[in-house]
């Protein structure tokens, strides 16, 4: 499988590497013709606004919209604003999951933090995830799948047809659960 990774800015090598020892091949993607054979794309953590602005400069943000409508994307952090439809401000996004997002949803003192989550579409074993300045799912419409809250009840992952959103970093941490879960994704 090809699965591009966006690296205009922010943690994409380490999507990279995870999607290697998976088994998948792993493209970086910074031009509109590097989306050609791609059966799937990863947008990773980093900061939103300047990942917008990098898009629009290199024409890019049109060539995410239509990859997006037809094969599986996966936002994480940074890369789950981008793909939101409504962040209540104005920013280059790729606007096409019906949910609601608030960037940097969590106060200062705690704007960056590790918790275990409880995801029942990756088993029983607890998901610890690393939250870095992350934004919060406020509202889902109706066909959007709730995958994981933290204990407090805020939405940290969802899933809506093949899109696949995460306030929070996997590739930062050993467990390839949901990278296998996008794969199968991709490949189902
Ligand atoms: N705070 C960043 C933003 O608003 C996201 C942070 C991240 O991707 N780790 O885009």
């Amino acid at each position: 499988m090809n699965i591009g990774v966006l690296a205009l800015q922010g943690a994409f090598i380490e999507h990279e590497k995870t999607l290697r020892s998976l088994g998948a091949n792993a493209v970086e993607v910074r031009l509109p013709a590097q989306l050609d054979d791609l059966d799937a794309l990863i947008i990773p953590g980093g900061e939103s606004t300047t990942i917008g602005k990098l898009a629009v400069a290199y024409r890019l943000l049109e060539p995410l919209y239509r990859f997006a409508i037809s094969k599986p994307v996966w936002g994480t952090c940074a890369g789950m604003i981008m793909l939101a439809k409504d962040i209540g401000r104005d920013q280059p996004l790729i606007g096409v999951m019906d949910i609601q997002v608030n960037r940097n949803a969590f106060g200062r003192q705690v704007d960056s933090f590790e918790t275990d989550l409880t995801v029942p579409e990756l088993g029983s074993d607890p998901f610890r995830a690393v939250f870095i300045r992350a934004p919060l799912v406020t509202g889902v419409s109706a066909g959007v799948q709730v995958l994981a809250r933290l204990p407090e009840g805020g939405i940290v992952a969802v899933r809506q047809r093949h899109w696949l959103a995460t306030a929070f970093h996997p590739e930062l941490t050993p467990d390839d659960r949901f990278h296998r879960y996008f794969l199968e994704m991709v490949g189902g």
